[in-house]
């Protein structure tokens, strides 16, 4: 590829798609030299803004924004009109920017490109376009819209209407004039609440149809904002710099205000100051946890809803339009100009499909179950085939002769949204996986160009001329962008960002909502890897450094990033009593755990003293004995309370249905190696000694603890084992410490930047017991006989120093004999599974945990 190809019919590239992203891909590849040829369906340049052409349409990122900001020449030339322009606005500045580079001659309009097959001996694509050309290409780019395939009414009898019948999504050109008619509108997504404001002003009847109410806020439209364009004008560089690193592409502070902790008046305050603002990015960013906490969420969404009931003045319509059935924000939310008060008209009607569903399109007009009503127009605003649908839809054939629709079947599978492997050199813009439709979608598609014209040149430099995904990065970044979804409340919804709107479609989370500065990290982190997971072949050679680019949790990443931001001192580094205080500092703020039905406190005699412990009885439907656990917590032996893991415990007694009786045992350096696995033993004899009392059923007892608290768990089973009794059904240990060596592939891998390091965990164990002691197994369970020991539970999480002797104990276990699970907590450190309602992500690790802790009490467990 080092001069571009001159044989007719062959093109160094391929870009489907002559909308925003299409133009600057054109641009870009052009700048690198090579040839190029492009396509559209459509007649003109402008994608999105060429074919929705309805009345009203805008866009809803301000247009300062939402705009090419790759050549600030080009910024210079071009000013826009108002906050959020219309359609015809738009589509004259991306003509303008067509004829500003050129770009136009070498597209091909009217065109739909029908197929494209890789051939494998030639390493190139073969295009086929609806004229029956075919054009060969060694790079195919579909830029082909997220919001570009119309999705066709699932309505019986849509065929069968005579009057005039119109998609929002393929205007006619020359307009429409609703002028005295009965005009119907089904949808009530974005377009719908564009449009339906201004066919209420012509139509001399409006019915808008409506299945789902949606949240909108007011756009508040007017002049282009002058404070965006000062700053813009004062740095536009520092301006685009914030955009690009921003979390949707747009500049926005990011607030740590938490909707259920914050004030009633900071709530109002914050809420009615997006309500004026009328954008986006503020009424999605009210709260911190608004797209994660139920309760936050319910906040911002009622102060909506009664919004909607101060302006509609129909109380029975009101209702209508309250969106009750998925949390603001998991489905697109809107901005609209007089959207709720057209429903004050007298010629304007809602019909609520949830009260009476259509049963048909008839001949003029519509059937529903209630009522039958005649039309003049039926406006279609029923959305799209999101995100795949153009890209499944141009019959894309990889190697092997595999379909891009076989491959994706159940859903779709991307390296970074931009490539999927078994089909080499073909790129995809704004691809499922990538941020775009939860972005400002101009800055994203900026970046993605980018990557993709940077890839290419690099690849040149190296005399490399294909490029594939590899399976690993491939379904780890799939992993990646599903655990991103799955800490969000987006996956509850029926939402196109679902697949849901389609029949048939399958039900997946499509776009990755770690944010645009989170998914440029990770393009460029790629890049800086030597283009992580990508095999590259070429004259040049081949070469693949293959591997995953985000392993950890996104909220595990997120509190760690948290952390370090606090400046705090290397706890090795610390004193016991001022590590000791630190714990207990930074533990004041975080979330209590669930609430159970009774806690109180008490001490067990121990062998050297009172051990204060603390028992938690959980809420249900019986008031009779439970299961009895004894829980050891963590800290190394040296920290640790029963505080610092009291909202653990709350969860564990509510996930298990099982008494938890917490145990503070001695700690070190106070009382060194053995005491805490000497208090563990007497603590557990006790309460088998004591558990009616406790509440318990007698004989059904288990052992758990975290960490060190694990530790002195593994041990008093063995102890109880040798000492004959007392029967333990089952051991949960979570990232426990089972050995003291620390030369394991874990420490290596983890031993530096996740809380617990081996540094930390050195410290711990100097206090703790002298070398010598160090191998007996009081200290290190794994070095003992582990014939005839309780079934165990253990947790293993990724990023622990600890892990492989967690994964070592369950082995060394299972081949004693004992039954097993091993846990592998995912993307997770050596504390994160134990953050209740912090990382949400350990929720299902501990389900796990608790499932394990029930099944200790089943047979054959029970003695
Ligand atoms: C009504 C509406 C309002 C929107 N408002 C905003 C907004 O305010 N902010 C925002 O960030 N985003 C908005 N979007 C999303 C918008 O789609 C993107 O911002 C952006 O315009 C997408 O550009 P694109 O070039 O990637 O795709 P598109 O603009 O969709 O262009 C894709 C082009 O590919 C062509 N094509 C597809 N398949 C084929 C084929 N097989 N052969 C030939 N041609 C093909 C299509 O004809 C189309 O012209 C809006 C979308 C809609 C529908």
């Amino acid at each position: 590829m080092n001069k571009p190809t001159s044989i007719p019919g062959q093109f160094d590239a391929v870009v489907v798609g002559a909308g925003f992203s299409g133009l600057y891909m054109l641009y870009r590849l052009r700048q690198l030299g090579l040839s190029v040829k492009g396509f559209d369906s459509a007649g003109d340049v402008g994608g999105t803004w060429y074919w929705n052409r309805y009345p009203g349409a805008r866009c809803d990122i301000a247009t300062p924004d939402y705009t090419y900001s790759f050549d600030p020449e080009l910024e210079k030339e071009w000013t826009w009109s108002e906050k959020y322009a219309t359609q015809p606005e738009i589509l004259d500045y991306l003509r303008f920017v067509a004829d500003r580079y050129g770009l136009r001659p070498d597209i091909e309009f009217s065109t739909t490109v029908t197929s494209a097959r890789w051939d494998e001996q030639e390493k190139r694509w073969t295009i086929t376009t609806g004229r029956g050309e075919e054009i060969r290409c060694r790079y195919y780019i579909m830029a082909t819209g997220c919001l570009s395939m119309p999705k066709s009414p699932d309505i019986e009898g849509v065929g069968r209407f005579g009057g005039q019948v119109y998609f929002t999504s393929r205007w006619p050109h020359e307009g429409v004039d609703f002028t005295g008619q009965r005009v119907a509108v089904i949808g009530t997504g974005s377009s719908g609440i564009q449009v339906i404001p201004l066919i209420a002003r012509q139509a001399s009847q409006l019915t808008v149809f409506q299945r789902t109410p949606n949240f909108s806020i007011p756009a508040h439209n007017g002049p282009a904002p002058a404070d965006r364009l000062k700053q813009l004008d004062e740095d536009r560089d520092g301006y685009r710099h914030a955009a690009r690193w921003s979390r949707i592409g747009v500049p926005n502070e990011p607030t740590d205000v938490l909707g259920v902790t914050a004030s009633e008046a900071v709530r109002r305050e914050r809420f009615e100051a997006a309500w004026r603002q009328g954008e986006l990015v503020g009424i999605v960013s009210v709260f911190a946890d608004q797209l994660l906490n139920p309760a936050s969420n319910d906040i911002v969404a009622e102060m909506i809803r009664e919004k909607v009931r101060s302006i509609v003045k129909d109380s029975e319509t009101a209702e209508a339009l309250c969106p009750k059935d998925h949390y603001f924000g998991t489905k697109r939310p809107c901005l609209d100009t007089g959207y709720f008060d057209t429903y004050n008209l007298p010629h304007v009607r809602l019909v609520d499909l949830r009260k009476q569903p259509i049963v048909s399109i008839t001949e003029d007009g519509i059937e529903t179950a209630e009522e039958s009503f005649g039309f003049d127009a039926i406006v279609y605003a029923t959305g799209f085939d999101a995100m795949t649908g153009a890209l499944a839809a141009a019959d894309v054939t990889g190697r092997d002769g595999l379909s891009l629709k076989e491959k994706w079947a159940a859903g779709p599978s991307t390296y970074l949204g931009l490539m999927t492997a078994g089909f080499p050199n073909f790129f995809m813009l704004t691809g499922p996986g990538s941020p775009s439709v939860l972005s400002n979608m101009a800055v994203s598609i900026e970046q993605h160009v980018d990557w993709v014209a940077g890839c290419l040149e690099d690849m040149r430099e190296a005399g490399l001329d294909t490029i594939e995904p590899t399976e690993l990065a491939e379904s780890g970044w799939n992993q990646h962008v599903q655990d991103c979804g799955a800490i969000t409340l987006m996956p509850t919804a029926n939402s196109w960002y679902m697949g849901a709107n389609v029949p048939g479609k399958p039900r997946v989370f499509l776009p990755y909502i770690g944010g645009v500065d989170a998914y440029r990290q990770a393009c460029d982190d790629v890049v800086e890897q030597g283009y992580l997971g990508f095999r590259m072949t070429g004259p040049g050679g081949a070469r693949c450094r293959d591997g995953v680019i985000r392993r950890m949790q996104p909220d595990v990443a997120m509190v760690l990033d948290l952390i370090a931001t606090l400046g705090l001192p290397p706890m090795e580094t610390l004193s016991a009593d001022d590590a000791r205080a630190l714990l207990a500092a930074t533990a004041a703020n975080r979330p209590p755990g669930p609430e159970v039905d009774q806690v109180t406190d008490g001490v067990i005699p121990g062998p050297a003293g009172d051990l204060p412990y603390r028992l938690y009885r959980p809420a249900g439907p019986s008031e009779g004995p439970r299961p009895l656990v004894v829980y050891f917590h963590g800290g190394g032996w040296v920290l640790g309370n029963l505080d610092s893991d009291d909202p653990l415990c709350r969860d564990l007694c509510e996930r298990s249905g099982a008494v938890i009786v917490s145990v503070n045992y001695r700690h070190a350096p106070e009382d060194r190696f053995p005491a805490a696995a000497l208090d563990a033993f007497a603590a557990v004899q006790w309460a088998d000694a004591n558990a009616i009392e406790l509440g318990g059923i007698p004989g059904q007892l288990a052992v758990a603890g975290w960490s060190a608290g694990a530790n002195v768990a593994a041990v008093a089973c063995q102890l109880a084992r040798d000492a004959g009794g007392p029967h333990i059904s089952g051991q949960l240990l979570i990232c426990p410490v089972v050995d003291s060596d620390l030369a394991r592939p874990s420490y290596q891998e983890n031993g530096d930047g996740y809380i617990l390091t081996t540094a930390l965990m050195k410290w711990f164990w100097d206090h703790y017991a002298d070398a010598a002691d160090r191998g007996d197994p009081r200290a290190a369970p794994l070095r003992g006989d582990l014939q005839g020991l309780p079934p165990a539970c253990i947790v293993a999480a990724d990023f622990d120093p600890l892990r492989d002797e967690g994964v070592g104990y369950a082995r060394a276990l299972e081949a004693a004999g004992a039954p097993v699970r091993l846990a592998r907590a995912r993307g997770h450190t050596h504390t994160s599974v134990t953050m209740v309602d912090v990382v949400i992500s350990g929720a299902p690790v501990r389900a796990e945990i608790g499932e394990a802790l029930r099944n200790f009490f089943l047979p054959p467990n029970r003695p």
